[in-house]
């Protein structure tokens, strides 16, 4: 009984009505996929590329990359995989691309703003990533991080389709990008929202910094009212709208994340199992109530209450 069970296909993530919620990892090796897929993931939510750039003094080749993208993408197969370009800068600070310099990293020259400033680099990342993608057969999804513009979007998903990308997106995680939502989605074809970086940015607080780390709390209802305004941008537009900040982790706040409008969670891979679990227990009725009486609280702590009160009701 016990191999049947360890063998059991795990069933894709739902709500109690039955509304899928697919569920992703987060990865940050290509390592990690057999582990991921063998715990239920789906796909891949988000694979962080700085692993491939963070120990060398220069840039990787086209050719090293592919060998990674196409190890990660041969893991799944027919499934969606979330690729994010390069995310140097702030806590992932790149010798050969940051200027040591900056008086405020986090508000630097990072993400897609620092690739623009280095753009052979991103445009060797499409190519490695276009490269992979025809040599095998999962569903590429490639996206930039730290977009905070609708003209950014722009110019990522027009130069990622030069290569060939079919799906090409955003993070949201600065505030101006969530609240431009309606208009940045019109312009990418999905967005994936970065709690992390969405939390210390409209908190202020550097999310490195323990003085400052009671801020970082994805519960704060500043933070789910941005999550709402994305959500909304998506459905709008008729885009998917996901998460992959540790938020999507929290199996209460994952319910939250679906009734603000997230249509896929991406999480570390152990954190798949008590995610599944607790979308089970809500229908999406239940997910949107919940969200609001965490909504309507004046800080995290009585946002959390308020969503454990609420979604008691429905078990
Ligand atoms: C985030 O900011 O929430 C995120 C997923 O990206 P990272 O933690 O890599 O900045
Ligand atoms: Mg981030």
């Amino acid at each position: 009984a016990r191999a049947a069970a360890a063998s059991a296909p795990l069933t894709p993530g739902a709500l109690k009505d039955g509304t899928a919620v697919p569920l992703l990892a987060n990865l940050g090796k290509p390592e990690g996929a057999e582990e991921a897929a063998a715990l239920g993931a789906e796909g891949v939510g988000l694979f962080r590329t700085e692993f491939l750039f963070l120990s060398s003094t220069h840039a990787p080749t086209v050719a090293q990359q592919k060998e990674s993208y196409t190890k990660l993408l041969a893991a799944f197969p027919g499934k969606k995989v979330v690729v994010r370009v390069l995310d140097a800068g702030a806590d992932k600070p790149l010798a050969f691309l940051n200027d040591a310099h900056e008086e405020n990293p986090a508000l630097g020259l990072r993400g897609i703003r620092s690739l623009r400033a280095s753009e052979d680099i991103l445009r060797e990342q499409l190519t490695a990533l276009a490269e992979a993608d025809a040599a095998t057969e999962a569903d590429l999804w490639v996206m930039a991080p730290m977009v905070a513009t609708v003209e950014e979007a722009e110019y990522f998903t027009e130069l990622a389709r030069e290569y060939g990308v079919k799906t090409a997106g955003v993070m949201v995680e600065v505030p101006a990008a969530a609240l431009l939502a309606d208009r940045v989605l019109a312009v990418a074809d999905f967005a994936s929202i970065g709690t992390n970086d969405l939390t210390q940015y409209t908190m202020a607080a550097d999310r490195l910094l323990g003085s400052v780390s009671s801020y970082q709390d994805p519960w704060h209802p500043a933070v789910l009212r941005l999550i709402q305004a994305t959500g909304e941008g998506g459905r709008a537009n008729g885009k998917p709208v996901g998460i992959c900040g540790e938020a999507a982790a929290d199996p209460l706040l994952a319910v939250v994340l679906v009734g603000l409008g997230a249509t896929s969670l991406s999480m570390a891979p152990t954190a798949l199992a008590d995610v599944r679990a607790s979308l089970l227990e809500h229908t999406l009725d239940d997910a949107k109530r919940i969200a609001a009486a965490a909504l309507d609280a004046a800080d995290a702590a009585s946002a959390r209450e308020a969503a454990r009160d609420a979604a008691a009701r429905d078990t």
